[in-house]
């Protein structure tokens, strides 16, 4: 059997280039193959992306869709309502697939279409009753999420309308339902959604960061965990039994999440000063949000409780307001700062406290 079709919306892809170029490298022959046909795919869509640098989100919403959004994530909890519609995808390329479990019907028994159900119900709630947003719209659109796509897929994705996981090859990666992973690619739609940040450079760096943050975050309500006890890891234990690594990134400490023969070294960087110019992985959208990454975790550390009282209040502010779908990070650093202002006030230790985190990844704001 060949190996994993390639991602064929590499936009919002968990598994970032760099990865695949050593598994090109020094994977064995199917490895390999698997490897370059996502290679070739990312390369054959590049034109096109730099044409529709949108990212997958709505073109030309700026402030506008932000207003809308906004607004419509104000309504009363009480209408938000939970559709979730999982599909099972039989190991093939066409989306959706075969329904297999809608809202309020039991477990299938199938652990891929389990977790996808319970995990898209955890990012609903977090949605809904910390940022009273009625799911990842604001305006309660469906949860649809298609398991077991492709064959022996290495991939997860948000395609702009669904999720969609890979089973993994079983090597190098086991699955992909993994709780931040199901939030990481859901909160690619909150972005798309709350007016786009374009997925190139830093703006798509930040639109990566900002998936990790609620990535992460829907992992840490679940298990009721504080920031001190929170690994700050995305990506968990989809890595293959084999390969040298805990997942797929670190916001505590990125650069050390995986190094290994197969799937190469974690290259992200944690400060400014080792900011990786590159053209590749659309200028290092999956590399350099290391650096936003990082000064969410120090900002948390800083100001202790829970990742989505005081910090993910203001990072959900800052994305609802921003409307700079090219923002630089120092643009994203000062949002979060108006935002920390807008809640607790010009001077506030909550303020002073996130622009140190911000000074201490290099960007002075
Ligand atoms: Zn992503």
């Amino acid at each position: 059997m060949c190996g994993p079709a390639p991602c064929h919306n590499p936009v919002n892809c968990i598994i970032p280039p760099h990865m695949l170029r050593v598994m090109a490298l020094r994977g064995d022959t199917s490895v390999q193959k698997m490897a370059k046909s996502m290679l070739k795919q990312n390369e054959s869509v590049r034109e096109e992306r730099a044409e529709h640098t949108s990212g997958g989100m709505v073109p030309n919403a700026g402030r506008q869709g932000a207003f809308v959004t906004s607004a419509l994530a104000f309504m009363d909890t009480r209408t938000h309502t939970c559709d979730r519609q999982i599909y099972d995808g039989d190991n093939r390329a066409s989306l959706p697939g075969t329904p297999v479990r809608t809202e309020g019907q039991d477990p299938t028994g199938d652990p891929e279409v389990d977790r996808a159900y319970d995990g898209a119900g955890v990012v609903f709630d977090l949605c809904s009753q910390e940022f009273n947003r009625n799911s990842l719209d604001g305006n309660g659109i469906p949860l649809k999420a298609t398991v077991h796509h492709r064959s022996k897929y290495n991939n997860a994705f948000w395609n702009g309308e669904q999720m969609a996981y890979g089973d993994g090859d079983g090597e190098i990666f086991q699955t992909f339902t993994e709780l931040s992973v199901i939030g990481h690619e859901m909160f690619h739609g909150v972005v798309q959604f709350s007016g786009g940040l374009i997925y190139q450079g830093q703006s798509g760096a930040l639109n990566e960061s900002i998936a990790d943050v609620f990535g992460t975050m829907t992992v840490q309500r679940h298990l009721d965990q504080d920031v001190y006890g929170a690994d700050w890891l995305v990506g968990k234990g989809i890595l293959g039994p084999n390969i040298n690594g805990v997942a797929l990134r670190s916001m505590k400490a990125p650069g050390t999440a995986y190094s290994d023969s197969l799937i190469g070294q974690d290259p992200q960087p944690f400060h400014m000063d080792v900011y990786v110019d590159t053209t590749s992985d659309n200028g290092g959208v999956h590399i350099n949000s290391g650096i936003p990454n990082h000064a969410f975790y120090l900002y948390c550390m800083y100001v202790g409780g829970k990742s989505w009282e005081k910090p993910g209040q203001i990072w959900y502010r800052a994305l609802q307001q921003i409307n700079n779908p090219m923002a630089t990070f120092g643009d994203w650093a000062a949002e979060t700062l108006d935002a920390a202002i807008d809640i607790h006030g010009t001077g506030s230790w909550e303020y002073l406290m996130l622009r140190r985190a911000w000074r201490l990844v290099g960007i002075a704001v």
